[in-house]
């Protein structure tokens, strides 16, 4: 499909509301045949990266968002990140076994898999201040508590659909534009848009194209679609990182290690690349001074 692995952006002609909407496919299955997760995680973590992207989307200057999930169910944690070129990556944490929940279809959503937490919107610019909102994980779905965290933080009236399969994540958000008048036609508008949102199936996301779901929700009204933005995974680790997280750990403790499995190996949890380390390159990494001796 044309839009697959794609965000574009659109605007409803004549009113003060504006929308994206995204298609995550070769991106979402290039991470998730790495981490290999029970059906409804794998699509739990697709509607985070879908999400991700959607917020991404208003990262205008280089700089990452990321949408992270902590809660007291089988799944502890997930965290997915996207940079100002709609680069992704995530990951989920849990005391989750493939079989036990393949067989246990009845955990199943946002709080079933997660229980008690909190839902972390973090926006990072490379230049600037860090800024993050905070909600509990009150409600059911991550759309609903991605609705209540954009009131809450940003004051903006905001609607959010999200769906995944095992090829695709895809998601839609609508949202009115920040200095709109609490105008009467303002407010049919936005229930109008709104309303028509809410009909949109998850089936229907994860299988037609971007100008198929407006059509199927707005073919009565004006829209302006923009020019697509292309998706990727992308895994921001590196050796120069590895590095830095090695040394918090420290040389003792290292040394050990090295001695008792031969070497130091590091897995990404991101995207799998692995590191190696022998002792002397570990001993080199904290004295990279006398390296440059030699
Ligand atoms: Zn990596």
């Amino acid at each position: 499909m044309k839009d697959n692995d794609s965000l574009q952006r659109f605007l409803f002609d004549g009113t003060d509301i504006r929308g994206e909407i995204t298609s995550l496919s070769s991106s979402y299955q290039d991470m998730t045949v790495i981490q290999k997760y029970p059906p409804q995680i794998r699509d739990l973590f697709g509607e985070f990266l879908a999400a991700a992207s959607l917020i991404g989307a208003s990262l205008k200057y280089p700089g990452l968002i990321s949408v992270q999930a902590t809660g007291d169910g089988p799944v502890s944690m997930i965290m997915t990140e996207c940079n100002q070129k709609q680069q992704l990556r995530g990951i989920v944490r849990g005391n989750f076994e493939e079989q036990t929940l393949d067989h246990d279809l009845d955990i199943i959503g946002l709080s079933s898999l997660l229980g008690t937490g909190t839902l972390a919107v973090t926006i990072e610019p490379e230049k600037g201040e860090r800024y993050q909102g905070i909600v509990p994980l009150e409600l059911d779905t991550l759309s609903r508590c991605l609705e209540f965290y954009f009131e809450q933080s940003a004051q903006l009236p905001t609607k959010i659909k999200l769906a995944a399969s095992s090829s695709r994540a895809s998601g839609i958000l609508i949202q009115q534009m920040p200095q709109t008048k609490a105008s009467s036609q303002n407010q049919v508008d936005w229930q109008h848009f709104s309303a028509l949102l809410e009909t949109l199936k998850p089936e229907e996301q994860t299988t037609l194209s971007h100008n198929e779901q407006l059509f199927r929700l707005f073919h009565q009204d004006d829209i302006r679609l923009f020019e697509s933005q292309s998706i990727s995974f992308f895994c921001s680790c590196s050796l120069k990182r590895i590095e830095r997280a090695l040394i918090s750990i420290g040389l003792e403790e290292l040394l050990t290690t090295c001695k008792e499995q031969g070497l130091i190996k590091i897995t990404c949890q991101f995207c799998d690349k692995e590191y190696q380390f022998s002792k002397d390159q570990i001993i080199q990494i904290f004295e990279p001074s006398a390296s440059m001796l030699h």
